[in-house]
């Protein structure tokens, strides 16, 4: 046996063995200790040659005054390491306290949040037998920005942040994972119909990154007929790649749908650090009572093992885990009327798993890591300085009255430099000039400044213009700059423009 356990503070200095890669795990709440005892155990059963150092993170942390979650120690150790198993843990309610999980995977980089979602028929319950979908989510961008802010009394904003190269880091991660996993296509999720610059931009990305990978089958859906679909009939996807938001949501709905949220395990990809959890929660209703079902926890320790190049245990690991499944050993959550041998705890399952180690699935295909050299291709192009010209202004305001023509009454002779009123809009709808009188107006107004010449300005302009605004005592709540880049205009039109 070649895992030691070493636990923070104590062994902050380790002293390590060659052989054995050093990993950082955290035990974290409910069911976490007993799901990443039983993983730990069937690992260290396996012959994994980890280096543990221990954290503690989660709700003791939390409520001990720490509102992220997680010691500076502790972040030591992951800096150290640059590898974290983590079992799930409980974020108390009330405000102030910050997901631990998306800190973690912003400070770290980790851009690449990978999710196999399988049905495991007929050993366990599904409406879809024939389902082996991996979600490639992009895990630091979108509205996971935290960007929000109340703007007037009546609203409130989130910006939605694309990158380009956020974008293609995530495109390529899904597309080179797709080739060194032997699968045949990728697949995009956007709402580029709608989100034309932001989805647009991602969507474009993946159509022009897919272009180096012709051996792969690839296609976009609209992310509300591509959910759908996935819901309807999962056996059409292989890889999907999606921006966060979309990414967090559906990846759920596909491990849902393969049987049990205690299946499905994830891996957190970053060029320096990776991270590896189970999707589901720190499940309180059943802590303490040897009932979790740790496989969720054990296919993501068996993610960690192929990233860390310890593929030949992950592959004696998981077949292990496959027979377990196919001989009926079961925990409570996945019971299978008829097909179920036995109901086991979490103890008992990890002791099931270990006897199994070395055998082979009879029934569901055996899996194959190779040699695990799964190195990706992963790099960003060079974006060009631009040429930009600044040709207006979106100014924002808070105005009370819901009629669009007082507002623009007041600002019709507000000129700069030939910058003038071109239009309002109220929740990106416009409104003025030639608006419906059945529009709904709030008290969010963006009015759009711009010259009749598609010439640029400096910003000077801008300011001349937003002082003139001022002095007519109305509430300037933010700018949003209009440019032509590269002689191309940058920005949206309003709904209805
Ligand atoms: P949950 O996933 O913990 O539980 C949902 C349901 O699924 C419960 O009935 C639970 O008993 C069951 N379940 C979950 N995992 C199981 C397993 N391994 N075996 C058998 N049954 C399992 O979701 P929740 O109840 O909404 O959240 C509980 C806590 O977990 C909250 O504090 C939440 O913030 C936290 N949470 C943490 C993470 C994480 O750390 N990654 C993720 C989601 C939720």
């Amino acid at each position: 046996m070649t895992t030691s356990t070493k636990s923070l503070p104590k062994s902050k200095i380790t002293k390590r063995s060659f052989s054995a890669t050093p990993i950082t795990v955290a035990y974290g709440d409910g069911i976490g200790p007993e799901i990443m005892g039983a993983t730990l155990k069937i690992l260290n059963a396996a012959g994994a040659k980890l280096d543990i150092e221990e954290i503690e993170i989660g709700e003791r942390v939390y409520l001990g005054g720490n509102s992220s979650g997680i010691r500076n120690e502790a972040w030591d150790s992951l800096r150290r390491t640059k590898v974290f198993l983590k079992a799930p843990i409980t974020t108390p309610q009330g405000g102030g306290f910050k997901s631990l999980n998306v800190t973690t995977r912003k400070v770290l980089g980790l851009y690449a949040n990978v999710r196999p979602c399988v049905s495991y028929h007929p050993y366990i319950h599904t409406k879809h037998p024939i389902m082996d979908v991996v979600i490639v989510r992009e895990n630091e961008e979108d509205l996971y920005g935290g960007i929000e802010h109340q703007q007037t009394d009546e609203v409130v904003q989130c910006l939605k942040l694309i990158s380009k190269p956020g974008t293609e880091k995530i495109v390529r991660y899904a597309f080179e994972y797709a080739r060194a996993y032997g699968r045949k296509k990728v697949t995009c999720f956007t709402k580029d119909n709608i989100m034309k610059m932001t989805d647009g931009l991602f969507h474009k990305t993946f159509d022009r990154i897919g272009e180096e990978y012709p051996d792969l089958e690839k296609e976009h859906w609209i992310v509300d007929i591509g959910a759908a679909k996935l819901a309807e009939t999962p056996e059409i996807f292989d890889v999907i790649v999606m921006p966060n938001l979309y990414g967090d949501i559906l990846s759920d709905v596909a491990a849902q749908i393969t049987g049990s949220v205690g299946l499905a395990g994830s891996a957190n990809i970053g060029e320096g650090f990776a991270m590896f959890e189970a999707i589901h929660g720190s499940a309180p209703d059943i802590a303490g009572a040897n009932k979790a079902n740790p496989s969720g926890l054990l296919l993501a320790a068996i993610q960690m093992l192929v990233h860390i190049k310890q593929s030949d245990i992950a592959e004696k690991i998981h077949n292990a885990w496959l027979r377990t499944i196919e001989d009926g050993i079961h925990t409570e959550d996945i019971y299978n009327s008829g097909v179920s041998k036995e109901i086991v705890g979490t103890k008992e399952f990890a002791e099931a798993v270990i006897t199994r180690l070395g055998m082979l699935p009879q029934k569901f295909k055996q899996v194959d890591y190779g040699d695990g050299n799964k190195d990706f291709n992963i790099r960003i192009s060079e974006v060009k300085p631009a040429l930009r010209e600044l040709i207006g202004v979106d100014v924002f305001l808070q105005f009370k009255d819901r009629n669009p023509e007082n507002l623009a009454s007041l600002l019709s002779d507000v000129e700069s430099y030939g910058m003038k009123l071109t239009m309002i809009t109220n929740r990106g709808t416009k409104v003025w000039p030639n608006g419906f009188p059945e529009t709904f107006c709030t008290d969010h107004w963006r009015c759009r400044f711009a010259r009749d010449l598609q010439q640029g300005v400096n910003y000077q302009v801008v300011i001349d213009l937003l002082q003139k605004i001022h002095h007519r005592k109305l509430e300037i709540i933010k700018t949003e700059n209009l440019y032509v880049i590269d002689g191309q205009q940058s920005f949206s039109a309003g709904q209805g423009q």
